[in-house]
């Protein structure tokens, strides 16, 4: 194991057992180490924890609070370590337990991951559980309908930004356990199978009467619910409701629709055997309460969903979980409405789930947005009730404060124009920064010829200009050929990165841009020395990750300048 991990594990131990009379505890310190080290597994540190802890916990405490304090550990509380994440009612440490419950007809993006990030957050930091349920009861149209490729893509999606659910269920696998409960809420009278044309009951309702159907005994509405499960009426023609207020304020709470008829309808999962379906209000009502949530983060413009529901609770003397009803985040100038995806995937216009033009949780990965600086925006605004629509700038800005330590620098010249330097003042191996704070170098071979960008040449012909890393070279007024000028830096030089016109020293570049286009160019081979997946920079142009490498050449994609 890595000294610098050891290390870690050392202070965690040594804050655990301060702030517990000197024992600390190795879960604890597990929790600690595994909330730093996010690809860490626990199988890989929990021996080397348990023999910190045994040796930590021999210390006497006055020891122990020595050490830490020599080692600058901090003792503050755990709560008072909490990150910006308000506090929220009822939380309690262990007491926990929140779930995402997305359809999977569509990949998820940057907005309705706010609702999955939080409940995750809160979850983590209470030592509870984060449940990932799929409300998948809907394969009624081809909009709405669940696919087995979005199962996969949501949970990969959740793992890759570090919230990795502690159980994973489908709301179809589950059709059984809602038939029991509209049986029961039918038999108690708290519920009806209507059959009325539903334009007549729309009429019925706007004028706060009740249909026909909703005054039936129960055993007549237990006989109509076998009618249902025996395939006995076609779609549309029966719905169970459940009761509520008939002269409710709000029409749209006005005894709301609970299971209803869909035949022939393809599902992923579930046969066509299957003809009564739950609509999402009530599927999703009963699994948290089965699930034992204890809070539920909801966009408030479903707030209206909370107040339905509660109905279904007060009937069968549920308690309904804490809710918090938190905004709607969108990123300016990206597309993240779902159908609007769809169909720009279909007719051609995005590339795919991923088009660097969308906000979907795979494009903002495959441009190069690190989990951290998704997870850090969604803290920075939190449970707040209000829209927000978050800037690229602002985004970047998170981003590039994670990626900006680590990314190894490059030269990469779009539009690259050649230009020969007479008596140039190196020839050979050049050793360059890999990275501005790091001892490590790349080394590229020049001889007297060399590609820059465009721009940078015509724009600065007639003055000298430094070649980064090399010297100086006064730029003709006509030609191609500059002047050797000199190796001193000066302060105001315009200074532009280059590359040698050397075949084995450079290979074909292709930056795939945000809207979509592409620049082409060259860049330095040692690029090859990256991985797939690397978040690099490509110096005076921008962070890019690398997409794909390929024989003599690399595609990739720009994160942000
Ligand atoms: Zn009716």
């Amino acid at each position: 194991m890595e000294e610098k991990l050891k290390g870690k594990i050392w202070m965690y131990a040594l804050r655990n057992a301060i702030l517990h009379d000197g024992k600390a505890e190795v879960d604890s310190v597990l929790g600690g180490v595994m909330s730093e080290y996010e690809d860490l597994k626990p199988k890989e540190v929990i021996d080397e924890i348990e023999d910190i802890v045994e040796e930590v916990n021999q210390l006497p405490l006055e020891k122990q609070e020595e050490e830490a304090a020599e080692l600058g550990v901090s003792l503050e509380t755990e709560k008072e370590q909490r990150e910006e994440l308000p506090e929220i009612p009822e939380e309690a440490e262990g007491d926990v337990i929140t779930r995402a419950a997305p359809n999977p007809n569509g990949p998820f993006h940057l907005g309705n991951s706010r609702a999955y990030i939080l409940s995750y957050l809160y979850a983590e930091r209470n030592d509870g559980r984060f449940i990932l349920r799929y409300d998948d009861t809907n394969p009624a149209s081809e909009e709405k309908s669940p696919k087995k490729k979005f199962y996969d893509w949501i949970e990969e999606d959740l793992n890759w930004l570090g919230c990795e659910p502690d159980l994973v269920i489908r709301a179809s696998n589950r059709l059984d356990v809602y038939y029991e409960f509209a049986y029961e809420l039918l038999e108690d009278g708290n519920a009806y199978v209507c059959t009325c044309d539903s334009q007549k009951w729309k009429k019925l309702r706007d004028g706060k009467e009740a249909c026909p159907c909703r005054n039936l005994d129960p055993e007549e509405q237990v006989e109509r619910w076998h009618k249902m499960q025996d395939g006995e009426y076609e779609e549309g023609e029966a719905l169970v409701r459940i009761k509520t207020d008939i002269g409710h304020k709000d029409p749209a709470q006005r005894d709301w629709p609970a299971l209803r008829i869909l035949k022939d309808h393809d599902h992923p999962y579930v046969s066509q055997d299957y003809v009564v379906w739950p609509l999402y209000n009530f599927a999703s009502a009963i699994d948290d309460h089965e699930l034992n949530v204890t809070h539920i983060f909801r966009a408030k413009e479903h707030s209206k969903n909370t107040e339905n529901q509660k109905w279904l609770y007060d009937y069968l003397d549920w308690e309904y979980p804490v809710t918090v009803h938190h905004g709607f985040l969108s990123l300016k100038g990206a597309v993240l409405s779902t159908s609007e995806i769809r169909k720009g995937t279909k007719s051609g216009e995005f590339e795919g789930w991923d088009d660097p033009r969308l906000g979907t949780i795979r494009a903002l990965r495959r441009r190069g947005f690190q989990p951290e600086a998704i997870r850090e925006l969604i803290k920075k605004y939190g449970i707040k009730d209000t829209n927000a629509e978050v800037s690229m700038e602002e985004f970047s800005s998170i981003n590039r404060k994670i990626v900006d330590s680590e990314a190894n620098r490059y030269f990469f010249v779009d539009e690259p124009v050649e230009i020969k330097v007479k008596n140039p003042g190196k020839k050979g191996d050049i050793e360059l920064p890999l990275h501005p704070e790091r001892d490590e170098t790349r080394t590229m071979k020049v001889g007297d010829r060399f590609l820059i960008n465009k721009q940078d040449f015509e724009s600065n012909r007639g003055s000298t200009i430094r070649l980064k890393g090399l010297y100086n070279i006064k730029v003709p007024e006509k030609g191609q050929t500059c002047e050797y000028d000199g190796d001193e830096i000066v302060q105001e030089m315009p200074k532009v990165h280059w590359l040698p016109q050397k075949e084995e020293e450079i290979i074909d570049a292709s930056v795939m841009m945000p809207g979509a286009n592409k620049k082409n160019g060259k860049c330095e081979k040692n690029v090859l020395g990256e991985d797939e997946g690397n978040v690099i920079q490509f110096e005076r142009f921008g962070f890019v990750r690398v997409d794909k490498k390929k024989e003599e050449a690399a595609d990739f994609w720009f994160t942000h300048k």
